[in-house]
């Protein structure tokens, strides 16, 4: 789950991490309020869940209180990669000196939370990356080990931090940004920029915060922060149907039985020449009511032609699965091709229930890879 930008620095907020003063508006009254109680010049943030914003003119500095409305007035509404600005963050505005930047992530191919900082920041770090891999210093943390305070001194020192009271307050920052990491079960926490104020103090001027969703329940103040309005809507249907769904691009609505399988399902759809249009788990049970649950949601989904059933009976039976589908084409009256195949426990059987119903627009197929091929030249 991602966090908004002010969500994110209350998080670093609860861990020390020094962030500026500020207040949330949704509207352009409420940012001339907000401006107001804060005193001084302040910086209008519009809050989506996707960054360069500042580049699509969703960040503006107000020297006043009547600057602050009117900015809101143009930041609110805004339509940013996709994203409308429905909420704004006033923010007493910081003098900056140098932006650096600062992240935190998985290394998946390594298993150990990664961290990289550099003082080239501000920008795009993908730029930096690649125009200057040497400026950026990366640092694993040995999760068994946990954080040590001389791997928050090799960050420093290798980006060429020479300022002793930067050195410290930056590695004090690097070992707060740790904590947060791990104590809020973290997937991303990144800083950019982490400035440096002319009098010399270091602060996160931004955030942007993935929380694992696996981990949510353990957290209940920030599952309450999730935004139900800027979630997908297909995904938040999903949520609430318990139903494991993950929304792509293509137009073959995929559903399997088991993550493995339909990540292969994703796989073969692809290979066969076609584009997955979601990727949805049935999970273990695959009954009846779980089919027509993963449909309901599945045919929503406009870009959808056509639908690639791949079950592999194990504890799930096939002739189960296929009344499922029976049942969910019965009571949801639909007409898009679907394609089934069906194999392991009970598949003859289930096989034998769907050629005896035989709905005009259902299509069994003996293998994976012949049903993905009818899958996607149904859905052409
Ligand atoms: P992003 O574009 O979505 O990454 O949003 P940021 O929060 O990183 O803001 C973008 C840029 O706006 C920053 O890199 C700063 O240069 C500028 N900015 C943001 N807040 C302030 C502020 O308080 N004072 C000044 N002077 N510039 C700011
Ligand atoms: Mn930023």
């Amino acid at each position: 789950m991602d966090l908004y930008e002010y969500q994110g620095k209350e998080l670093f907020r609860r861990v020390g991490i020094p962030v500026g003063d500020g207040r949330l508006a949704t509207t352009p009254g409420e940012a001339r309020q907000a401006a107001e109680v804060l005193g001084g010049p302040v910086v209008i943030k519009a809050q989506v869940l996707t960054g360069g914003r500042g580049k699509a003119g969703g960040v503006k500095l107000a020297r006043n209180a009547h600057e602050a409305e009117e900015h809101a007035k143009n930041i609110i509404g805004l339509d940013i990669k996709g994203h409308v600005v429905k909420r704004l963050w006033v923010e007493q505005a910081s003098d900056i000196a140098k932006e650096y930047y600062l992240s935190l992530t998985f290394d998946r191919g390594v298993k150990k939370p990664l961290f990289m900082f550099t003082t080239q920041g501000g920008i795009d770090i993908e730029q930096v990356a690649a125009e200057t891999p040497d400026a950026l210093v990366r640092l694993h943390v040995d999760p068994l080990e946990g954080f040590n305070p001389w791997q928050a001194r090799r960050l420093v020192y290798g980006a060429g931090v020479t300022e002793p009271s930067e050195q410290k307050q930056i590695a004090k920052i690097i070992g707060q940004l740790y904590d947060a990491f791990v104590r809020f079960d973290a997937m991303l926490c990144e800083v950019n920029p982490l400035i440096v104020t002319p009098d010399g103090i270091v602060k996160a001027l931004d955030s942007k915060f993935t929380v694992d969703d696996n981990a949510l329940y353990r957290h209940p103040d920030i599952a309450e922060m999730r935004d139900e309005d800027a979630a997908d809507p297909l995904e938040a249907l999903a949520r609430a149907k318990h139903v494991t769904y993950v929304k792509l691009d293509g137009e073959v609505g995929v559903c399997g039985n088991g993550a493995g399988l339909t990540m292969s399902t994703v796989d073969v759809v692809t290979f066969a020449g076609g584009r997955p249009a979601n990727f949805c788990d049935l999970g273990g049970g695959g009954d009846a009511q779980g089919v027509v649950d993963a449909l309901s949601v599945i045919t929503q989904d406009p870009q959808v032609k056509a639908v690639f059933f791949n079950i592999f009976g194990g504890i799930t039976r096939c002739d189960e699965v296929a009344r499922g589908i029976l049942q969910a084409l019965d009571e949801m009256k639909l007409e898009l091709p679907m394609v089934v195949r069906l194999d392991g426990t009970n598949a003859e059987e289930g096989r034998r229930i769907l050629a005896e119903a035989a709905p005009a627009n259902l299509h069994v197929s003996p293998t994976m890879l012949e049903a993905a091929t009818r899958a996607v030249e149904l859905a052409a």
